[in-house]
This record gives C-alpha cells, structure tokens and sequence, in this order.
C-alpha cells in the first residue's frame, strides 16, 4: 500500500477527550472515529488490526472444535421474553420498535438466540458435544462509555456457546475454551491471568475472567507472580485428550488470581511479599457455565442415551476483539507510539523515501516494495514528498514491527537502513539483501 494512496488521518496534537494512552494513540494513529457517544467507526488502519485479532480468535476457536455461524445483531423481544431476560436486562439493553410496532432489540449478547437455534434442529445426546460461536457487532448501552473502544456501547464479541448433555462433558468444553483463551491472548502478543470470577447462583468453579495488566485497568487485580512464568500450551495440543485439558487448566488455576470481587483476603495474606502482585486489569475475555439456566425455561432438550429427554448444560465464552486492540496498546506502547507485536501489526513492514523525486531513491524503493510484497509482506510505502521528522514521527506512531529507510546517500551507495520499532536497533545492509532480512 502507497501512503499517498492511503487514508490514515494522523492528529498532529493529542486528542483532548482521550484520557488514556490506548485510546489517544488509536485517534492520533487515525485507526478509529467517534461516531455517537461510545461509537466508533474503525478507520482502515484499525480495521486492519482488528481483521488480523479477529483471524487469531477464529483460528484457535477452530483449532479447540468450535464451529462458526454468525447470528444477526437484531433480536426479537418475544425470544427474550422465554427465558425471562427481556425485563430483567434493564437499561443497558437497546430497544427497537420496527414500522409494525413489532418490539425488537439490539443484541447485547445471543444466549436466548443461540439456544432457539439449537433447540430447533438438535435432538439427540450423540449430535454433542458442540460449540457455536460468532463474532457479531454488540450493543450495550453503558452507563459510562468510556477511554474509546475500551468500553463503548457498540463493541465487537466473539461469543461462543456450548452444549453437552450433563455437567461432566460441559466441564471438558469449558476446558477446550480455557486453554483456546490462553493460545489466543498469547499470540496477540499479550500476558493474559485467567482469574476466578463470580458464579452467582449457579455455584461452582467454572467462570474465570481473562485479564491484561495495565495500570489503566478498570479492576483492582491481586495475584501470584507465578502466572509471569508459566508457559502457553504450543499448537500441538490435543483438544481431544480431556485429561490433558483439564492438567493445563489445573496449572492455571492453582495459584492465586483474583479480581477486587472475589479477593480472598486471607489467601492473599497467607502469600510472601515477593510472591504478591496487586495490580490494575483489563478484562478481555470471560468464559463461564450457566448449566441449564436457558436450555430449561426455552426447553432445549436432547435424548440421553437412557431414553429420557434432559435440558442441555451450557457455557458461554466471550472475548472482546475491538477491546483488545485498546488492550494491545496499553500493553506495548513507547513516548513515540503504539509498538504492534508482529502477529496484530496493520503492516509487517513501513517503508520509508525519504526523497521521493530523487531518482535513486525512488528506483531503490520501487524495487524494494515489490520485492517485500514478493516475500509475502504487507508493506506500506511512504512515498510522500514531507519532511523527514514528519515520516519518523509517524512511522514511530502507527507502530509497524520493521521500518526500511531509504535516503538519497544509501540508494546510491546501494544501501537501507534498518530499524526495529520495538528496541529501536538500526542497521545499514545492502539493498539486496533487505528482503530476505525482513522476512526472515
Ligand atoms: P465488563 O465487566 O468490562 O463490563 P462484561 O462482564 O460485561 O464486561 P461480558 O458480558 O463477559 O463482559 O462480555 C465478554 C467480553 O466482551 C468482555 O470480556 C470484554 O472483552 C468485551 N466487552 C464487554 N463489554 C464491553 C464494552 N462495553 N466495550 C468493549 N468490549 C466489551
Ligand atoms: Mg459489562
């Protein structure tokens, strides 16, 4: 992509409203747009990096055997009406009276949608297990939307959903979910802590909260500097070997986590000092099992292999893409700008004239932006005729992992410079040689 062919509407200043550095950096980038009170549009260069979050959270949910279908954002009242839903949800639910004065809804979330959907075609214990998931545009109407996408009230979710016949077999999807959560934040790059969280009526153990450290977290944390050591299941593993799910969930959940709502004091007290990490975080995922709390009152039913009809245990597993990318930033930025880890930048390279007109930098360049494209690279060339300071600036502010700086006295040494975003290291190495170096 040519910067001059582009649209990445940079802000010069800092964007008055943003109190936060995630949410300053993605206007001043010109990733995103305030629409309305809590709504964004997501400008190209956002769009990118929230296709490449999205592909990582589709991958891995693939990867564990869920199953994607995607479900509308418009919901009729009369479905959440069955499991009680439609009162009880309150102000934060959008609602929508269509030409018919039929009463409709923007969707919050699609338990109610997903269990009709089940509901309707599944009906023996041997179509389980299963897990559908989506990922589809939310509203919630927030009381205070807030540090941009990080809490808005138009939020993109993937949302999945599982149903097995009895608890036993729920417990094994909540696992494939869980260790699916941990390869997913890994590979955006992040340090997630899976955190006990509240089950209210429903009992148990089985909801945990995946959460970011950030000093601008919305939650006061407390866990054990253990999680900072302990290694991510790689791709290889098994999502069909139950023991093996449940052995790496058993490591991830035995030294203490928890959120300000679930902190047990005498637990935390009961830890050494060194071992003690209070923290603020940011919630990215949450995945939780509810039983039959829907599958009863909007009679989910499957044959069990006795013959008799049982409601379905269900879990639902949620992961905010659109919060993430906010997430990302917090969690890797400099004074400069946003630092993309590899796998989420917009582009893998940002290739840099910086003298366009000058008849050897523009040849060096031309040859070097087919050749990185050739590599498989996505590259963003700036060939605009601006002050160099300018291009630094924001080369550095919108984060890409490698820049390749061409300058007139290179080009016609036959040479580029180098430089990592993360480490800010540099090196000159011939042009020849710089395609390879990058995508190596
Ligand atoms: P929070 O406590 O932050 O309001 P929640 O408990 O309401 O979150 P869930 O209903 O579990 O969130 O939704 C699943 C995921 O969707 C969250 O983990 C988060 O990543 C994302 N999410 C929820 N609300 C918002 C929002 N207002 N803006 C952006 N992302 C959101
Ligand atoms: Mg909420």
């Amino acid at each position: 992509m040519r910067l001059s062919r582009f649209f990445l509407p940079i802000l010069k200043e800092n964007p008055k409203e943003a109190e936060i550095v995630s949410h300053r950096l993605m206007l001043r980038a010109g990733m995103i747009r305030q629409q309305a009170a809590g709504i964004y549009s997501f400008l190209p260069l956002g769009k990118r990096v929230l296709d490449k979050v999205c592909a990582i959270i589709r991958e891995e949910q693939d990867r564990s055997g869920a199953i994607e279908l995607l479900m509308p954002t418009i919901q009729s009242a009369d479905l959440w009406r069955e499991s009680g839903r439609y009162e009880a949800y309150g102000k934060e639910m959008l609602r929508i009276a269509d030409r018919h004065e039929r009463e409709l809804l923007f969707g919050p979330t699609n338990e109610e949608m997903v269990t009709d959907i089940f509901r309707s075609s599944v009906r023996s214990y041997k179509d389980l297990p299963l897990n559908l998931y989506h990922i589809q545009w939310k509203f919630r109407d927030e009381v205070r939307p807030r540090f941009g996408v990080m809490r808005s009230r138009e939020f993109l979710m993937k949302d999945a959903y599982s149903f097995d016949l009895d608890f036993e077999a729920a417990q094994i999807a909540y696992h494939r979910m869980f260790v699916a959560y941990l390869r997913t934040f890994a590979r955006c790059g992040l340090q997630a802590i899976p955190m006990r969280a509240d089950t209210g009526p429903i009992g148990g153990n089985l909801s945990h909260e995946f959460i970011i450290l950030a000093s601008t977290g919305e939650s006061e944390v407390f866990c054990h500097r253990d999680f900072l050591g302990l290694t991510v299941p790689g791709e290889d593993v098994d999502f069909a070997d139950a023991g093996a799910l449940a052995a790496i969930v058993r490591d991830w959940t035995t030294p203490y986590a928890a959120t300000d709502e679930m902190h047990d004091t005498a637990a935390w007290d009961a830890l050494s000092a060194d071992d003690r990490l209070a923290a603020r975080g940011i919630e990215v995922g949450h995945i939780f099992y509810f039983g039959t709390k829907y599958s009863e009152p909007m009679n989910a039913v499957v044959t069990g292999p006795d013959g008799k009809d049982v409601p379905v245990h269900m879990g639902s597993y949620g992961i905010g893409p659109s919060r993430l990318l906010a997430a990302i930033i917090e969690a890797s930025h400099d004074e400069a700008g946003i630092v993309w880890p590899k796998s989420v930048a917009p582009f893998d390279v940002g290739l840099i004239n910086m003298k366009p007109g000058d008849a050897d930098c523009d040849a060096a360049c031309e040859t070097l932006y087919a050749e990185l494209g050739r590599a498989g690279l996505d590259v963003l060339y700036d060939d605009q005729d601006t002050r160099a300071g300018a291009k630094f600036a924001t080369m550095d502010l919108i984060g890409l992992p490698v820049q390749v700086i061409v300058g007139p006295r290179g080009a016609k040494a036959g040479e580029a410079e180098i430089k990592l975003r993360a480490t800010g290291e540099r090196e000159t190495i011939p042009l020849a040689a710089v395609a390879a170096r990058v995508a190596a």
